[in-house]
Parts: structure tokens; sequence; C-alpha cells
């Protein structure tokens, strides 16, 4: 398992990515890493408003919110705060379902909130 993250900046993520590193492009704003679990899954999170939040404080990486990897078979939950993993408990189906349904709602109010701004300005 790895406990600690670095931040790389790139431009387009690589193909191949090392263990124990956060790649980000801010141009195209997506992060990518390895599944700290060591299953060697590639875990591709897209960065913006409605989806993580990148916070870099000293050249160490907060993802905001946490990972979890439940359409992988290891399962993993974890967060990763100022470049370290912060592991967290395992989800069993009714959190996922949950967690799922609290993202979509996110979702769901701040596109509302857009729409009803646009409607306001027409
Ligand atoms: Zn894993």
């Amino acid at each position: 398992m790895i406990d600690k993250v670095k931040l790389i900046e790139v431009k387009y993520l690589p193909q191949e990515l090392d263990s124990g590193i956060l790649y980000v492009s801010k141009k195209y704003g997506i992060a990518g890493h390895l599944c700290p679990c060591g299953c060697g899954n590639k875990i591709i999170t897209p960065l913006g408003r409605t989806e993580w939040h990148l916070n870099v404080k000293n050249g160490k990486p907060t993802l905001y919110p946490s990972l979890g990897n439940w359409q992988l078979p290891c399962r993993s939950h974890y967060w990763i705060i100022d470049g370290e993993i912060e592991w967290s408990y395992e989800w069993d189906d009714d959190q996922i379902k949950r967690g799922k349904n609290a993202e979509d709602m996110r979702r769901k109010t701040y596109f509302k909130k857009l729409t009803g701004k646009f409607k306001r300005r027409t």
C-alpha cells in the first residue's frame, strides 16, 4: 500500500502511471493516479466544479471529495489530503448506493442553480 502521493503537473496524462504520483493536467482538467492499494488500476478523476476539487498547498495535493473505487475489485476508498492517503472504511452496497445518490443530488442542485441563473437573465 502507498500512503503518500506526489503531485506532478503534466500536459497530458502519461499512458503508464507511476505509483505514488498524482498526475494533474490543469489544461485538460483531469488528474490520474494508480490505486494506492497496489492493485495497479488507474484512477482518473475529472477536475471541475461538479467533479473533484484539487487544492495544492506547499506542493502537496488535496483532492476533494474522497475517492471511492467501488467499480474496482479492491473497492478501495480513501482521501488524498496534503499528499497523504487517508484510508477510509470499505463501502458496502448500501453505502455505495447512498453515496451515488448524494453525488447525483449535488450535481442536480448545481445545475439547477445554473439554469436558474440563466432564466433570470433572459
Ligand atoms: Zn486498488
